[in-house]
């Protein structure tokens, strides 16, 4: 039976990121990914803390710049009404730019950079079962010629995103406190339109319904466009057929001039019900990172960077355990993973409920404030000198209240 130190499930950002970190420390690490890469993921928009987490995991040199479109912000916008945010105002120390990436290349470049780094990655390879216990984890997977096969690692991180490998076979999903959304998207041709600034997304809320459309620019003259609401919305206008989204587009005011001429350069996909969470983020032999622990929604781009930052954290957990040390994982792990994830929970509820809507759209807006709120939108959810890390549960309500006396006067 082939033997590793630690298996992991999963190739994309998680995945790669941990199994870098700790190929990089000596330690023996075999991926399984389902797909054959490059395969299409949705989630383009990076947050300037990815950069850290690729960084230290040493796959920050992987990434060929040349092949992404630089992102320096984000702008929110209502009608008439805009809201920028540059990544170079901010309160936290920070990365002042990311990428705006196709999945498919961003991953294929993570990968092969973790295999520079000594991680052993087998493609087409899905996972099937496991027996787990405290020393000793078997793998049963099907292998790229479609026979049964099966690993013993001492540990496995299971990346496996929307396949929740472990979270389905060891019941561990649990519903998710978010409102069931669904999200229709393609990428359109974004040819022509020099005046566009390529290097920020945009955000335009749809309707009164919290229905919002996203628009991030890609490389290669594209750009993605989605839609997400709720289920019965996306059924009214029918955006899941391809001429209805072209034609949706042409419509919306604000930005029907950029689209007048586009076409739809892949089929409209359709994502429903992505909002997951779990009971527990580790147990005997095994922790949970990246959406296979708990994704929330895409308004704050917040999917990678939690990815990132949790494989990152489970993996130095891991290190410390593999050589001996003792490792509490609800403290030292799911604690801070948790806490990060409730940070973007309460910006999230915030938006959909209308606070955050108010403070991004009011006509004056502090600017010590605004590079505060900055920081979390570049993912800098665990600087707790940040009130708006620290107080996340309240501050956003109680600011959009003072935002509104102060514009009734
Ligand atoms: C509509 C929508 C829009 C989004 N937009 C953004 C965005 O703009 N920015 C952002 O940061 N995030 C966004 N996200 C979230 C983002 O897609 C995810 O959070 C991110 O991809 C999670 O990374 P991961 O490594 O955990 O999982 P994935 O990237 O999903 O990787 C998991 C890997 O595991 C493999 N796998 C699955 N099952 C098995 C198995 N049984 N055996 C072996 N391998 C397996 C899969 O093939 C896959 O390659 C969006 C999500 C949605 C739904």
């Amino acid at each position: 039976m082939l033997k590793f130190d630690v298996v992991v499930f999963g190739a994309g950002p998680a995945g790669t990121v941990a199994s870098s970190y700790l190929a990089r420390k000596g330690f023996n690490v075999l991926v399984l990914e389902r797909a054959s890469f490059p395969r299409f993921v949705i989630g383009e928009s990076l947050l300037p803390s990815c950069m850290d987490d690729f960084n230290e995991a040493g796959l920050l040199e992987g990434i060929d710049q040349s092949k992404y479109q630089i992102k320096y912000g984000a702008t929110f916008v209502s009608g008439e009404k805009k809201c920028s945010f540059s990544f170079d105002e901010q309160y936290s120390e920070s990365w002042s730019y990311t990428y705006q990436v196709e999945r498919a290349k961003l991953d294929m470049d993570l990968a092969q950079q973790a295999i520079k780094n000594g991680v052993e990655i087998r493609f087409q390879s899905e996972v099937k079962s496991v027996d787990a216990k405290e020393s000793q984890q078997i793998t049963h997977f099907e292998n790229a010629k479609g026979e049964q096969e099966s690993v013993e690692s001492r540990y496995i991180i299971d990346a496996s995103g929307y396949g929740r490998v472990l979270p389905r076979l060891f019941d561990l999903e649990k519903p998710s406190s978010m409102a069931a959304r669904t999200a229709v998207f393609s990428h359109f041709n974004d040819a022509g339109n020099s005046q566009v600034d390529r290097n920020k997304i945009e955000v335009h809320v749809v309707d009164e319904s919290n229905a919002w459309l996203w628009l991030i620019p890609l490389a290669n003259d594209c750009v993605s466009v989605g839609m997400v609401s709720s289920l019965e919305k996306a059924n009214e206008f029918q955006l899941n057929e391809s001429d209805n989204f072209v034609g949706f587009l042409k419509n919306f005011k604000g930005i029907e001039k950029r689209f007048k001429k586009t076409e739809a350069l892949r089929a409209v996909d359709q994502l429903s019900g992505f909002s997951v969470a779990v009971k527990k983020k580790y147990g005997e032999g095994y922790v949970l990172c990246g959406n296979s622990t708990e994704f929330l929604d895409p308004i704050f781009s917040s999917g990678v960077a939690l990815a990132t930052k949790s494989a990152l954290l489970a993996a130095k957990a891991l290190e410390r355990k593999l050589t001996g040390e003792q490792v509490d994982w609800s403290l030292e792990y799911e604690m801070p993973i948790s806490e990060s994830i409730d940070v973007f929970r309460s910006y999230i509820k915030a938006w959909y409920e209308g606070d955050l809507q108010k403070v991004f759209f009011a006509e004056k807006i502090d600017p010590t404030i605004k590079n505060q709120i900055c920081s979390v939108l570049a993912g800098h959810v665990r600087d707790t000198t940040n009130p708006f890390v620290k107080k996340h549960k309240t501050i956003i309500k109680t600011l959009a209240k003072v935002l509104e006396i102060q514009n009734r006067k």
